[in-house]
């Protein structure tokens, strides 16, 4: 990978003087001098702390909010979504294919194809990996008759098109703008902005989903609040976002896949995000962490240590699997440590 020499445009720079989850000012640096490791376009280098108070990570100084798209020019989201063919799958990986598209398509009235009807039989069976296939979908519920459900930050918009088909009635946001143009093509109900893009939308949804959003923002709390005020009483917030306390990050330190300088401002953890969300108002949190995306990050940190382009040369060794089964063993594994933090939160019924 080729070293970066520019600099980020230093009227582009602010300063970051407390905790952007907690408020406190107490912290340590955990890196100095980042760069840009993941898809090498944005410009400067950058230092990373961890407060004291909530132990989440943040930038300081960081991109404002003006200058951020900055970092985001070659940036993944742009493709349009595409189906995964089969054809060069061996025929036990094209069987579990049609088992987890047959489940898919039961659980999430999806029509993926090919599918094969015993799906739903053989993941009732193997709840560690109907998880999996959930995390696709972000585990959402039925939908109510009317169920609204916002994606902030939709990307491609495949996980739009996948919860319509479900039964869900579905809009999205995107600050950028080729992702905006995609899902107005496809026929979406899509404005270009962050979650502020709805912010006239008070007690509309039965769903908001921030999957990897939340790292993103400059405002990660004023971004909660306002999911709260768009949320019907008893509504669902979904989120994911890398945790800082993984296994991968504790291993692989600076190289973890998960810290993406300088696009992510602030890293939380399972204790920041949800002692958060309660503050905001949240209750019934229910964690859908997994620990399988362990083993696809090991092999895009490894990459990132050696210099090389995560998503061309990311290497999955044998040390991985088996740390990957390791990290996930009941009793053994601490929950909270999972490579990302994912989960619902309601909003209470009488708000
Ligand atoms: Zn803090």
């Amino acid at each position: 990978m080729k070293p970066l020499v520019h600099a980020w445009p230093s009227e582009g720079i602010e300063h970051v003087e407390r905790c952007p989850v907690c408020g406190s000012s107490g912290r340590e640096q955990l890196y100095s001098g980042l760069t840009d490791r993941v898809f090498d376009c944005a410009p400067g280098r950058w230092d990373l702390y961890q407060c004291k108070g909530c132990q989440s990570a943040y930038l300081d100084p960081r991109p404002t909010p003006r200058t951020i798209h900055l970092a985001y020019e070659t940036y993944y989201t742009h493709q349009p979504p595409v189906a995964r063919s089969t054809e060069r799958m061996s025929g036990a990986k094209r069987l579990v294919h049609a088992l987890a598209n047959g489940y898919r398509n039961h659980r999430y009235h999806s029509d993926l194809e090919p599918a094969n009807g015993l799906g739903p039989y053989v993941f009732r069976l193997l709840p560690r990996y109907r998880k999996r296939l959930d995390r696709k979908m972000r585990s959402l519920p039925p939908p109510k008759p009317g169920g609204h459900l916002l994606d902030v930050g939709f990307g491609s918009g495949a996980f739009l098109l996948d919860a319509q088909r479900a039964g869900w009635q579905v809009s999205g946001a995107d600050p950028d703008p080729v992702s905006v143009m995609n899902g107005r093509g496809l026929g979406l109900d899509v404005r270009q902005g962050g979650i502020e893009a709805f912010e006239d939308f008070a007690e509309t949804f039965d769903v908001i989903s921030l999957a990897h959003v939340i790292e993103h923002v400059h405002d990660p709390v004023g971004t909660l609040k306002m999911a709260y005020g768009l949320l019907k009483p008893g509504g669902l917030l979904y989120v994911e976002t890398p945790n800082i306390h993984a296994y991968g990050h504790v291993h692989f330190k600076e190289h973890w896949r998960g810290l993406e300088i300088p696009r992510h401002l602030v890293i939380f953890n399972w204790e920041s995000m949800t002692k958060t969300l309660k503050k905001v108002g949240f209750t019934e949190i229910q964690n859908l962490s997994i620990p399988s995306p362990y083993v696809n990050l090991a092999g895009k940190s490894r990459a990132i240590r050696e210099g090389r382009d995560p998503y061309r040369f990311a290497r999955k060794t044998l040390g991985d699997r088996f740390n990957g089964v390791r990290v996930s063993l009941p009793f053994l594994a601490d929950g909270r440590k999972t490579e990302f933090v994912a989960l619902y939160a309601r909003k209470d019924h009488s708000s």
